[in-house]
């Protein structure tokens, strides 16, 4: 160590001698004296670490410079990681910002009940143990068809224990065609071993007939399993048995048909004018003895796995001891009841269902909410340039896949930066905007953006820009 090092070391400041400093004291005063002690003491570490890595020309870390570093480890620390953003992504359903957003009705049941007590395993009447999942049982049958239903926390987990409960130990017979993988760690064939069953592909990859499910039976065979395939599409020549086919089979040998419908469409979508997605009613309707779904992708209700089929069936999945590891909270609990419920009817689902509401928004209104959208930008914020334009998004969340959807964007390009540059400073800004980016400029896709929070995006945009015009002057 150089000797200039040396004194630099010698020089900085000890937290005790920061703590007693005025601008310290007004930080204690708005934040917890734990908080303020770490970012001093991580800004300290931090100017120590500096001086030793920089050898041949020290640099200067004076008091300064660490109360600065300081102010912003303490800000970061007190703001939540997990917190609200804006999604102008266009993409409704998107796992890297929560999927599905909830309803009104979930909200408040949330609020309501989430921040005390619940019935959640009380029975009221009688005042003896209930089940959780009898909050949701009767919605799920009503709204599918099924004779009987549960739920758990995500369809990957209701996928492996169903699997586990009924087919473990035997062969399970899918088409290569449906092997697939969603989200990276969801892949067919693992989630099989890992239920414990013996996975047997049948078919090729863009062509698999009933009689390839026939001819696989051994005395092994417990299943025959479809897949939804979520996120991809496989056009040409194609052909895949239909749930029914599958169903009829499976029962004449005596064995099971299981269904991954993933997405949870409940609704026939060409009603809705939406690209056609199979539904979970047509599943039940169709003879398949077990349906798995997503409760936060089409249904639009939180993170869940739904279970619904044949009651001795579901019986025994539910008497699993891996029903136990699964199991959803209450919290899970009264934002999928409150969700269900609008599921009354295809019309108040659609209305007052977020994710619905987004995907079956009509252009013209898409459009009128974009131009209001750009009025406020410009009127608010100067000396830049927003216009209005059509453009395509996805629905995301693996439903309606290589389906493209017909949508309107609100376009900013910078003034004085570059779009790469503005879309990171809309990302930490407060609330954070998440926004695509296309031949340099910045889309703001309105579908998933409600009028209601035009303003603070509004605002946000507007502070991002501040900081890039004060920065590139
Ligand atoms: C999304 C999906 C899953 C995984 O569901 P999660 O709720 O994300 O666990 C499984 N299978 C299919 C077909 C899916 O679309």
């Amino acid at each position: 160590m150089t000797p200039e090092q040396t004194d630099m070391l010698r020089s900085l400041p000890a937290v005790g001698e920061l703590l007693v400093d005025a601008t310290v004291v007004t930080w204690c005063e708005s934040h917890s004296r734990t908080l303020v002690v770490e970012s001093l003491r991580r800004a300290i570490d931090e100017a120590r670490e500096l001086v030793m890595a920089n050898g041949s020309s020290v640099p200067c870390v004076d008091t300064k410079t660490i109360l600065e570093a300081a102010q912003q480890y303490l800000a970061c620390a007190s703001k939540p990681s997990l917190r609200r953003v804006i999604n102008a992504t266009g993409i409704v359903i998107h796992t890297g910002l929560g999927r599905a957003p909830l309803c009104d009705e979930a909200v408040t049941a949330l609020a309501d009940a989430g921040g005390g007590y619940c019935n959640i395993e009380l029975d009221l009447e009688t005042g003896g143990r209930g089940k959780r999942t009898s909050h949701v049982r009767e919605w799920l049958c009503r709204m599918t068809g099924a004779e009987a239903a549960t739920v758990v926390n995500n369809n990957a987990a209701a996928m492996v224990l169903t699997l586990r409960a009924l087919c473990a130990d035997r062969e399970v017979v899918v088409s290569r065609g449906q092997l697939v993988e969603i989200g990276g760690s969801f892949r067919m064939p693992d989630i099989m071993t890992a239920a414990g069953c013996r996975l047997r592909e049948v078919g090729t990859t863009n062509r698999t007939r009933i009689g390839d499910f026939e001819g696989a039976v051994t005395d092994a065979t417990a299943a025959f399993l479809r897949v939804h395939h979520s996120n991809f599409k496989i056009v040409g020549f194609t052909e895949e048995p239909t749930v029914a086919e599958m169903a009829e089979a499976a029962h004449a040998l005596g064995l099971l048909a299981i269904d991954d419908v993933g997405s949870g469409a409940i609704f026939d979508h060409a009603t809705l004018g939406l690209p056609d997605e199979p539904t979970v009613p047509a599943s039940i309707e169709a003879g398949m003895d077990v349906v798995c779904f997503s409760g936060d992708k089409l249904l639009g209700g939180p993170q869940a796995g739904l279970i619904v089929g044949r009651a001795d069936l579901i019986s025994r999945i539910e008497s699993h001891p891996l029903m136990r590891t699964y199991r959803v909270d209450k919290l899970v609990l009264l934002a999928l009841e409150a969700t269900l419920r609008r599921f009354v009817d295809r019309g108040t689902a659609r209305a007052s269902v977020p994710v619905l509401r987004m995907l079956t928004m009509p252009m013209a209104e898409l459009r009128e909410r974009a131009n209001r959208l750009r009025d406020l930008l410009s009127a608010t914020v100067p000396g830049e340039r927003f216009e209005v334009a059509g453009d395509e998004t996805f629905s995301g969340g693996g439903a309606l896949p290589g389906q493209a959807l017909e949508t309107v964007v609100v376009r900013w390009r910078p003034a004085n930066l570059s779009a790469g540059e503005a879309v990171k400073r809309l990302r930490g800004g407060d609330p954070a905007v998440v926004a695509r980016i296309s031949e340099d400029r910045i889309l703001f896709d309105i579908r998933t953006v409600r009028p209601e929070i035009f303003a603070t995006l509004v605002t946000s945009v507007a502070a991002a820009a501040v900081d890039l015009n004060t920065n590139a002057t």
